[in-house]
């Protein structure tokens, strides 16, 4: 069977990432899509499930991974919470012909992109403005002020990783969004 590729997505917290992968996954399924399960030491939310949203570890059996080389990439993404991509867990579900979707931050999706080169697509999803993603994440109401705040801040930074990524696309007006990342993603996979 033919292996499959590897699609980045990084943004901004707000950015409309969620929502424009949700939507792609859901409406084209011909793409053969499929979500990387990466490793966190955060405690599982809501219904989350060991194996499905997450591998959940302890910080220990996180680090002892760390130390077997057994990671792609990790991050201490928020103080004392790691995320990380297992070699083995990306291999499996290349191999098994899907493509696989990822959603890390920004540093994660670079050092993912270098991994792989040209078999990944890094795709940066950008706010059209500080202010815009400050009205959707208030609007959104799952985070507190405080969270919100800190989101902005954090945002400023990673903004700048924007010129690491193969594309960029301002998640603006919503239709015309989804069509840029349906047109980028076909042609990346027709490659
Ligand atoms: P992220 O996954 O990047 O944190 P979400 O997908 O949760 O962001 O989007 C943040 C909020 O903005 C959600 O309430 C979502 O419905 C809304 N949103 C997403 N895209 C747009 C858009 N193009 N225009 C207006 N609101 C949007
Ligand atoms: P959450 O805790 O809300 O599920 O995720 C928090 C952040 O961690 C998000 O920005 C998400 O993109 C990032 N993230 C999730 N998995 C990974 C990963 O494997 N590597 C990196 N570098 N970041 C990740």
């Amino acid at each position: 069977m033919q292996q499959g590729k590897l699609i980045v997505f990084s943004a901004p917290s707000g950015s409309g990432k969620s929502t424009l992968v949700g939507w792609l996954m859901a409406e084209h399924p011909e793409l053969k899509l499929t979500f990387s399960v990466s490793c966190t030491t955060r405690e599982p939310r809501g219904n989350e499930k060991n194996g499905v949203e997450y591998i959940f570890l302890s910080t220990e059996e996180f680090k002892e991974r760390i130390a077997s080389d057994e990671f792609i990439e990790y991050e201490e993404v928020y103080a004392g919470r790691f995320y990380g991509t297992l070699k083995t867990q990306v291999e499996r579900q290349l191999s098994a012909g899907q493509n696989v979707i990822f959603d890390v931050d920004v540093k994660g999706g670079c050092n993912i992109k270098k991994f792989y080169g040209n078999r990944a697509l890094s795709i940066f999803i950008q706010p059209p403005s500080v202010n815009e993603l400050r009205r959707r994440l208030e609007q959104r109401g799952t985070d507190s002020a405080e969270a919100i705040q800190s989101r902005i801040a954090k945002a400023e930074y990673e903004m700048t990783f924007a010129d690491r990524f193969d594309t960029v696309i301002v998640n603006d007006e919503l239709t015309l969004a989804q069509e840029k990342v349906y047109k980028t993603v076909v042609n990346f996979l027709n490659r």
